[in-house]
């Protein structure tokens, strides 16, 4: 039989994560794309939700007030990661409108979350994001916090189910997914969010269980 072949940016990014996936003997459906779309209008949103994209990343809260409402009014059935930054006197927003969060990385952050969510009485699983380079600069906590910061959240009634990390640019990323893996083994946490446009395939080889996927899918910004 004929395989027929991708022609939408969704469709060639899904193939792409189903070869990667069985080169390393995983299956394709433990790895969540997480289309990011931020920067992009409704209008392109809109067309990937009728392709079937029901996850996505914004990396601002305020953007994603902006824009997401709207969308969720019709589509009630999406799942919507924040991905980015995250302000502690923006946690509670950030509670109330998205379904998990990659981007906890400091004490601060992690006790106005705990204290959001008690106001709201509302949880969503969350990523500790590593600064995986130990680069100026970047958010994440550094390796040597991490311990810390995982007891504090799990004091504060906060899910953590992963790590998450933005290895640096221009030098090849797959040491650094390595070293995320074994440190969420260590810690026991199963989820591992890693892997962007141009290098999703190597993170789903080094066990990523949620890529942040944003050009390859709506073009660059
Ligand atoms: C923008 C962004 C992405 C997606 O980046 P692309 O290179 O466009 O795929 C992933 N993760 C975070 C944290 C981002 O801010």
């Amino acid at each position: 039989m004929e395989q027929a072949v991708p022609s939408s940016p969704l469709e060639i990014v899904r193939s792409r994560i189903a070869s990667a996936a069985r080169i390393a003997g995983r299956k394709a459906d433990q790895i969540a794309l997480v289309a990011v779309s931020k920067t992009k209008p409704a209008e392109a949103i809109l067309d990937l939700i009728a392709q079937g994209q029901r996850v996505f990343g914004e990396n601002r809260v305020q953007e994603a007030q902006d824009k997401w409402p709207a969308i969720r009014a019709a589509h009630t059935d999406i799942s919507l990661h924040l991905v980015g930054q995250l302000q502690s006197n923006k946690a509670e927003d950030a509670l109330a409108l998205f379904d998990c969060i990659h981007s906890l990385d400091r004490a601060s952050v992690i006790a106005a979350l705990g204290k959001a969510q008690e106001k709201l009485g509302r949880k969503v699983p969350c990523f500790v994001q590593v600064n995986i380079g130990a680069e100026e600069q970047k958010g994440g906590c550094t390796v040597a916090e991490l311990p810390g910061l995982l007891d504090q959240a799990r004091d504060a009634g906060i899910e953590v189910i992963g790590l998450m990390c933005v290895p640096p640019a221009d030098i090849e990323p797959a040491p650094f997914f390595a070293l995320l893996d074994k440190l969420a083994d260590d810690h026991g946490l199963p989820a591992l969010s890693m892997g962007m446009s141009d290098d999703f395939e190597t993170a789903v080889q080094l066990g990523a269980t949620h890529i942040r996927v944003g050009s390859a899918l709506f073009g660059s910004r």
